[in-house]
């Protein structure tokens, strides 16, 4: 039986719902907040991960593992990243259970921790801790290391991939010689995450640093890529940290340089997660379900033969199975489904929920004509094409949905961002529109903070130079709640 979508206009949150249960890409877990990611979804996340991994790699770095684990001491060594986490925390404090007089299972008193244990909610600090053993001198680094790791953090509102209390992610940590080096390190990060957004994912984003209200717990500077949802809300995707000397001064982590001084070792983190699931569903998925981008599709091409009786079936069974082989040597990851015992329909609309970008079908009449029925899920349009020289077609069409992805999620963006100047008008595109406000703040944290509690829209970034320049937001102004002096624009948005 189809699962029945609710469409986007009636109700956004229950769509998104509806598409990842209906897509099988995660389901709920009997823990709050926790999340299942099947098998749709875990494949997913494996393209995901295997693109990144490459870029990360080709950058110099490498990937270690730490520990789940981290000693509640060690939290309270940087005075501001505990104040961050320490609400959101999962702590280990006894090692056994046992059955007490009512016959109820409760933590053996006697198995009691001398030290409680943290479940990371990040690893700064157990990789400040190891680090200060590895560095001595400035011959030790740069230290480039990137974790595929789960973490929990223990959130109050949480939504399927968004916003969970575990998730998988990667976290990079990075250690070096200068501040320079490090914010180049950090920046360099965020163009990786910019292109893996756009290139890979087909989702434009906006480059930017936090305000310091909005930045990392520990952090100097918050650098982040924002998108922006179907339904006009914000999503952060990626932050990449310059943590400054912050962890090397909690952790005791000098180095010394060539003048023979001891110098305080420079850090960055960065991490992106299973939230860019969400973001991928949010940005390109329709009414009839998900829409994935070629590139990271864990299935790109489903053939569907189309046959009613034995003699029928033989011979479009064996150019499907034809096809399927020419194509998966050129190189694409391809599906045939010629089981008997779900029909065609049933079939087309299966992918179609799943989102495989582009279907092939096969009856007998194609096999007489030497054709096929190409179907792309991004514009749900058809045509019948030539069997002869397919794999060129196939390639030629998989660029072309990626590259309208691309195309209609950066026109909706764009259609999106609008600039006010007046608090009136800013409240009234919020209300009304949603979506990227580009206006004036005075850059105090009180402005800051009162637009927030009165709108609830809060500052998702100030633009780094390529979207400064994009947006035109480099421009001197004033405040439009204050009227004090700014800067330039920055980027307002209702977030999730
Ligand atoms: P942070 O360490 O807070 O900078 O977050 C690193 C990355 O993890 C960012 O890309 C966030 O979008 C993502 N992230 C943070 N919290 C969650 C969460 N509860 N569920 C899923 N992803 C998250």
């Amino acid at each position: 039986m189809a699962d029945v979508i609710t469409p986007r206009s009636v109700d956004y949150a229950q769509w998104y719902v509806d598409v990842i249960r209906a897509a099988k890409l995660a389901d709920y877990s009997p823990v709050r907040g926790c999340m299942i990611i099947r098998p749709n979804g875990y494949a997913l996340w494996e393209n995901m991960r295997a693109v990144l991994d490459r870029m990360f790699k080709e950058t110099g770095h490498e990937n270690a593992y730490f520990p789940l684990f981290i000693p509640e001491s060690f939290l309270a060594k940087e005075a501001e990243h505990v104040e961050g986490f320490a609400k959101e925390c999962a702590v280990v404090t006894h090692s056994r259970l046992k059955i007490d007089e009512n016959g109820r299972l409760i933590p053996d008193p006697a198995s009691k921790l001398e030290e409680n244990l943290i479940v990371r909610p990040t690893s700064e600090t157990i990789i400040w801790d190891t680090f200060s053993r590895w560095i001595q001198s400035w011959r030790d680094l740069p230290i480039l290391i990137n974790q595929w790791a789960n973490v929990v953090r223990w959130e109050m509102r949480t939504r399927l991939f968004l916003r969970t209390m575990e998730f998988l992610w990667q976290e990079g940590h990075t250690a070096h010689a200068t501040r320079e080096e490090a914010i180049e390190e950090a920046l360099r990060i965020l163009d990786i995450y910019t292109t893996f957004a756009e290139e890979y994912m087909a989702m434009p984003v906006i480059q930017g640093v936090k305000t310091p209200s909005e930045r990392f717990a520990g952090a100097v500077e918050t650098y982040c890529i924002e998108a922006l949802m179907q339904d006009g809300k914000a999503l952060q995707a990626g932050t990449s940290h310059f943590l400054g000397q912050n962890f090397a001064k909690a952790f005791d982590c000098k180095f010394q340089n060539q003048n023979n001084e001891l110098e305080y070792v420079w850090a960055t983190s960065w991490g992106v997660s299973t939230r860019l699931i969400g973001a991928l569903v949010m940005t390109h998925s329709d009414d009839q379900g998900l829409v994935l981008p070629p590139r990271l599709a864990p299935t790109q091409v489903v053939i569907i033969p189309i046959f009613r009786n034995d003699a029928e079936k033989s011979a479009v069974l064996e150019q499907a199975q034809r096809m399927e082989r020419e194509l998966k040597d050129a190189g694409f990851t391809v599906k045939l489904d010629a089981r008997e015992t779900h029909r065609p329909g049933w079939k087309f609309n299966e992918y179609e929920v799943q989102g495989v970008p582009l279907r092939i079908a096969i009856g007998p009449r194609d096999v007489a004509q030497g054709t096929v029925e190409l179907a792309r899920r991004d514009t749900r349009t058809k045509e019948t094409v030539p069997q002869e020289g397919l794999a060129a077609r196939v390639r030629e069409t998989l660029e072309a949905i990626q590259q309208n992805l691309l195309a209609r999620a950066r026109a909706f963006r764009d259609e999106m961002t609008t600039r006010v100047d007046t608090y009136e008008q800013f409240k009234e595109v919020l209300e009304e529109k949603g979506g990227f406000i580009l206006a004036h703040w005075d850059g105090t944290p009180e402005t800051e903070a009162r637009i927030k509690e009165e709108t609830k829209a809060t500052i998702r970034c100030i633009p780094l130079d390529r979207d400064a320049e994009a947006l035109g937001t480099r421009e001197e102004g004033r405040d439009m709640l204050t009227g004090k002096p700014s800067k330039q624009r920055v980027v307002f948005a209702k977030a999730y």
